[in-house]
């Protein structure tokens, strides 16, 4: 696929899914190529499912027409699957890509298993904001398309620093800088302003984090009573993986959350020596290689000691890791 224009076929009507718990970089491409259909096929419907979005993400075209119905009963034409590895990570909105006339997936995860009949998979890219621009017209890329896909691409780099940022991302970056939008505003408000409530869950989960195989991995876990105790929703927990990962001599950050009894979600990061798309693949996930997650059962210190034995391979490998000592 080399342009957005060719999937679009006879289509009358399109539906854009993303994955459960969509972040910045799943929102906002989901947004701005909605955004960038209207200017490109202004006479095609398009809708936007996604699960419940960031308050702070409000601002972005089109944010307050994106549907959370499960099953209004349309068929698509055309769904457009964005920055989601499997077919399973769609959740509830699986319902319209089984029943679509066709079914594309723009996506950079390395561990995308290619469930659509058409992917586009571009894992060097950073995010899927990024691989959508590629495919798009600059000159049908407004201000608001822009506004969308910058976001994405912030959020998926860490603000333009983890190791996934190419030349390639500060090129398109820029260039979505020119459309006008206030890049300074966007990365303030939707990465580094926190609620009191997420300040406070964050605080406490650094406070309860352990250090363990000598200081080259830490964890922390937010229990499902401490979720009710602040009141705290799944979106309210994000950059608290990315604190514990540069926590000083740590090679590996993992982060547990409680999503049902004895059920978690885990979130992965690494700084060098782990792939931790390799361990997530293993329980089931997937991700990048410095950021991967899965979902796990038991206690927290069954998927800590499960999760651990697969870390510790890696840094073994690496030469990082004796048998049960720093090499
Ligand atoms: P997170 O820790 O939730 O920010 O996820 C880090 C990366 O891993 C993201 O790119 C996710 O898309 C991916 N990821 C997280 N959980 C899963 C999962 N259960 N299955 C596949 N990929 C996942
Ligand atoms: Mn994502
Ligand atoms: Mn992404």
């Amino acid at each position: 696929m080399e342009n957005i224009r060719e999937i679009l076929g006879q289509a009358e009507n399109a539906a854009i899914l993303g994955h459960v718990r969509p972040d910045g970089d799943c929102v906002g491409a989901c947004l701005g190529l909605k955004n960038y259909l209207a200017n490109l096929a202004p006479e095609l419907s398009v809708r936007v499912y996604l699960e419940e979005i960031p308050d702070s993400f409000g601002f972005l075209k089109g944010a307050e027409e994106i549907s959370h119905e499960t099953s209004d009963g349309t068929i698509y034409d055309l769904v457009i699957a964005l920055d989601t590895s499997d077919r399973e990570r769609l959740g509830g909105f699986g319902v319209y890509f089984e029943q679509a006339g066709r079914t594309v997936c723009i996506d950079h995860h390395v561990t995308n298993q290619g469930f659509a009949e058409v992917s586009h998979v571009c894992p060097d890219a950073s995010a899927t904001s990024e691989v959508l621009y590629t495919l798009m017209d600059d000159g049908l890329v407004d201000e608001a398309v822009a506004e969308c896909l910058y976001m994405g691409i912030a959020h998926d780099t860490g603000v333009f620093k983890h190791s996934n940022t190419s030349g390639e991302t500060m090129r398109i970056a820029g260039r979505l800088m020119e459309k006008g939008i206030n890049f300074s505003k966007i990365i303030d408000q939707t990465f580094y302003e926190k609620t009191y409530r997420q300040n406070q869950i964050l605080g406490r989960m650094l406070t309860e984090s352990v250090l363990f195989m000598d200081g080259l991995c830490v964890f922390a876990a937010v229990r499902k009573k401490n979720m009710d105790f602040y009141q705290a929703k799944a979106k309210d927990l994000e950059g608290i993986i990315d604190q514990l990962r540069v926590t000083k001599g740590v090679e590996c950050a993992i982060f547990l959350c409680e999503t049902a009894p004895q059920v978690y979600k885990v979130s992965m990061r690494s700084n060098q020596a782990v792939d931790v798309s390799r361990v997530a693949s293993f329980f089931g996930g997937g991700g990048h290689v410095r950021a991967a997650g899965c979902t796990m059962a038991g206690s927290v210190y069954d998927v800590i000691n499960n999760l651990s034995k697969h870390i510790e391979e890696q840094l073994i490998e690496a030469g990082l890791w004796r048998e049960g000592r720093r090499a």
